[in-house]
C-alpha cells in the first residue's frame, strides 16, 4: 500500500450505496437521480454510436463539445469563453478536480477550502503532498438565514504557502449558493496571495429562487486566476456519463491538461457528441429542471419535518442537512448506521466531510438526497415516520 492511499477507506457514497442495497433500504445517501436525462440526449449518444463514432476523441475534447461549452457560458453567466484555448473536456467533474491539483499545485503548498468538503478534493489534496487549511462553514443561526463563514477565520487560512482556495457553489453538501459579495471577499484573499482558484459548479442548475448561481469567473478579481469545473451529470441527470470539463484563462488551462493528457488523456466519444446537444436544449429545459427540483425539495423538507427531522432549506444543489443531534443515536456515523439497517433509508454522515479538528461540528446533521421519483421520497418518508 502506498502512503498516498494507505490513509484512504472505501469513499462513504460506495459504503451507503453497499449498505442500501443490502438492507433494501431507500437510498437518499449517494446523490444520483433514480431517473434517466433527456431522451433526445440519449438518442443523440445512441445516434453517435450506430455511426460509428466509437474511437479516440482528441485529447483536449471533442471541438463541438468545446463549442457548445463555450456558448453556455455565454448564454448563462455572459462569459466570453475560447473553446480552443480556454476550454477542456475530462471524465466528470472528479478528473477536472485532479488534474487543477496535480497542474497547479506542488508538495507543501497550502489549499485552502470549506468544511463539510465534497471528499474528493481532500483526498486529492493529499495525492499532489499538499497541505489543506480548514474553514468550517457554519450553521443558519439567529443573524445567520444560511449556511456562513467567519471572514476573521478565512483570512487566518490564508498565508505565504497558499497556492488555491476551492470552492464550491452550489454548495455540498449544505446547498449554501455563495453571494456575489462573499465572492468578492474571498476573490480580494486570493488575490492578495496571489492564490489560483478552483470553483466547482456542478450544481450551477439546481438553484432555487430568490438565490441566483454567480459564475465566479465572471467577477474580475477572479477572471485571471480561476479554473472552473462543472459537468453534465447533474444538469442532464446522467451521472453515470462522467462527462466533464474545465474552463480557464489559456496558461492555467495549458498547465491543466498538462496533467490531463496523462490521467484520462481523453473522454467518451458518442457521449461527447451527445453531451453536446445537451447544453443547447433550450432555456426552458434548464427552467423545469430547478422547477422540478423545486418540487423535491419541498416534498422532502415537509416529510422530514412530519418525521421530525428539522432542516435548513437549501438555496441550491440536491441535498438537505438534517438535524439528527436529538436523536439520540450517538453521533451521525451511528445515526446513519441505525437508520440504514433498521429504518431502511440510506442518508450520509456529513462529518466525513471535515478535517479532524472541526468533524464534531458534522456529528449533528445527516445529509439526504432528494434527486428521487415522488414515490420514492414518500417511501422514505414513511419509513422514517414509522421508524424513528
Ligand atoms: N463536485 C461535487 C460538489 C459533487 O457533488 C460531485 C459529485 N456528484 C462531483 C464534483 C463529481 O462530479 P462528476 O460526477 O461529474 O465527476
Ligand atoms: N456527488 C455525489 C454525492 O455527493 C456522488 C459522489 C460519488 O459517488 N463519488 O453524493
Amino acid at each position: 500500500l502506498a502512503g498516498r492511499v494507505a490513509p484512504l477507506g472505501t469513499t462513504v457514497f460506495s459504503e451507503f450505496s453497499a449498505l442500501a442495497l443490502q438492507h433494501g433500504a431507500v437510498n437518499l445517501g449517494q446523490g444520483f437521480p433514480d431517473f434517466d436525462g433527456p431522451e433526445a440526449v440519449k438518442e443523440a449518444a445512441r445516434t453517435a454510436i450506430t455511426e460509428g463514432v466509437n474511437q479516440y476523441a482528441p485529447g483536449i475534447g471533442l471541438r463541438a463539445l468545446r463549442v457548445a461549452i463555450a456558448e453556455h457560458s455565454a448564454r448563462f453567466y455572459g462569459q466570453q469563453v475560447d473553446p480552443d484555448t480556454m476550454v477542456t473536456v475530462t471524465s466528470g467533474a472528479t478528473e477536472a478536480i485532479l488534474c487543477v491539483l496535480l497542474g497547479l499545485v506542488d508538495p507543501g503548498d497550502e489549499v485552502v477550502l470549506f468544511e463539510p468538503f465534497y471528499d474528493s478534493y481532500d483526498a486529492n489534496i493529499g495525492f499532489v503532498g499538499a497541505r489543506p487549511r480548514y474553514v468550517p462553514l457554519r450553521p443558519p443561526d439567529a443573524t445567520h438565514a444560511t449556511w456562513w463563514f467567519d471572514r476573521d477565520e478565512v483570512r487566518a487560512a490564508f498565508g505565504p504557502r497558499t497556492r488555491l482556495l476551492i470552492l464550491n457553489s452550489p454548495h455540498n453538501p449544505t446547498g449554501k449558493v455563495f453571494t456575489r459579495e462573499e465572492l468578492e471577499f474571498l476573490g480580494g484573499l486570493c488575490a492578495e496571495h496571489d492564490a489560483r482558484v478552483l470553483s466547482d459548479e456542478v450544481y450551477e442548475h439546481i438553484v432555487f429562487g430568490p438565490a441566483r448561481h454567480v459564475r465566479a469567473a465572471t467577477l474580475p478579481v477572479f477572471a485571471d486566476r480561476t479554473v472552473t469545473v462543472s459537468s453534465g451529470g447533474k444538469t442532464f441527470s446522467l451521472t453515470g456519463w462522467k462527462v466533464g470539463w474545465f474552463i480557464a484563462p489559456p496558461a492555467l488551462n495549458d498547465a491543466v491538461r498538462r496533467a490531463h493528457q496523462f490521467v484520462t488523456f481523453a473522454t467518451a466519444t458518442p457521449l461527447q457528441v451527445a453531451m453536446a446537444a445537451a447544453l443547447r436544449l433550450p432555456d426552458a429545459y434548464f427552467q423545469e429542471l430547478s422547477t422540478a427540483y423545486h418540487a423535491r425539495r419541498e416534498r422532502l423538507l415537509a416529510g422530514l419535518t412530519r418525521a421530525g427531522l428539522e432542516a435548513h432549506s437549501p438555496e441550491g444543489s440536491y441535498f438537505i442537512l438534517a438535524d439528527i443531534s436529538g436523536q439520540g443515536h450517538g453521533d451521525d456515523v451511528a445515526f446513519c448506521r441505525h437508520l440504514v439497517t433498521h429504518v431502511g433509508v440510506a442518508a450520509i454522515p456529513p462529518s466525513v466531510f471535515y478535517g479532524p479538528e472541526h468533524r464534531h461540528l458534522g456529528r449533528g446533521f445527516a445529509r439526504f438526497a432528494f434527486c428521487k421519483t415522488d414515490a420514492v421520497l414518500d417511501e422514505a418518508v414513511r419509513r422514517l415516520e414509522e421508524g424513528l
